[in-house]
Formats: structure tokens, sequence, C-alpha cells
């Protein structure tokens, strides 16, 4: 398991105040410094029994895997330039996941230090983006939601980085906060 990256602060997206995702996420973990102190499942849509069970994912070519089990810190969106770039769609969904609570599975992911402080995860062989990291966000990993193989209860809160959006794309009005 890797832990946090020590190198300068984080600047993500590159010169701009905020991060990806801002805030620690909506549903930031309790008692860790630096995050926010919100109580409640996090970020589960439906809450529950659904955040206990066990989770899995994988790239395409299945070498890289992740799993984890118990509740996330949060589920959101990301239209932050960054994020976009990196996986060359118009918007990025990911999972908030305790690092104390995840591990690989398969091969360990290539990484891209994509700004001072912070890394992007992905698959060697098959190129897919599997998870992004910052010094910014110590504790935790930001796994791309759509890997994750039954995502049942892992509902998005909010949309972050909003005004970056990309204006080719309609969004549903669908009732989420947009940072
Ligand atoms: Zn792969
Ligand atoms: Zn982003």
């Amino acid at each position: 398991m890797t832990r946090a990256l020590r190198m300068t602060p984080p600047s993500h997206p590159p010169g701009a105040a905020r991060v990806c995702p801002p805030g620690g996420g909506p549903r930031a973990s309790r008692n860790r410094p630096g995050t926010l102190d919100v109580p409640g499942p996090a970020g589960l849509g439906s809450g529950g029994r659904e955040g206990m069970r066990m989770r899995h994912g994988h790239c395409l070519c299945g070498a890289v895997g992740f799993e984890w089990d118990g509740p996330p810190n949060w589920v959101g969106h990301c239209h932050c330039e960054s994020c976009r770039r990196a996986t060359g769609s118009p918007l990025t969904s990911f999972v908030g996941v305790p690092d104390s609570t995840w591990r690989w599975t398969g091969t360990a992911p290539a990484r891209f230090a994509s700004s001072p402080g912070v890394e992007r995860l992905f698959c060697p062989t098959c190129g897919a983006p599997i998870a992004y990291r910052a010094e910014r966000f110590p504790g935790e990993t930001h796994f791309h939601l759509a890997l994750v193989d039954d995502p049942a209860g892992l509902t998005p809160t909010a949309h972050f980085h909003w005004k970056e959006r990309v204006r080719w794309l309609a969004h549903a009005e669908d009732g989420l906060a947009r940072e």
C-alpha cells in the first residue's frame, strides 16, 4: 500500500487554487487531520449496508486490480481540465477510499506525477487510469469509479470543478451539488 507522497505542495489543476476534488470531497473521513469532519455514511446514495460490502475494481486488461472493504469517504464527478486530459473523457467519476481499507490485487500500477504532490496511477499494460493521489488528501486514494465491478450504492453526490466542464456535453439536472 502506498502512503502519502513527500513532494512539494500540490497544484491541481496546475495554476488553480482549488484541487480535485476541492476540500477533500464532500464527505471526508472523520478524525483525520486536514480533512473535513462530516458525520454519517460517507458518500453513499443509499447509505447503510451498501457501504460495508467488499468492493473490487480492475483495469481494461485486468492486470491491475484493487479492492476495499467498508464505506468510502465520498463519491463524485470531477470536471477539471487535468482529469479530462488524463482520461480523455469529459468528466471523471471518483470514489475516495481510506488508505487503511484498500489494497492492490494483481500488478501494481505505474505512476505519473501530473503536478507537484500529485500522482496519477495507471495500468502499465493497457494504459487505463486507475487512481489519483495527492499530498493534499492524506490518507485516502481516489479510485476511478467506473472501474468498480459492482457500484451499487456508490452514488456520486457532487460535481467538482463545475466551471471547467466541457460545454458540448449536456448535463441533466441531477440535483447534485455543483462546486
Ligand atoms: Zn490493464
Ligand atoms: Zn479532476
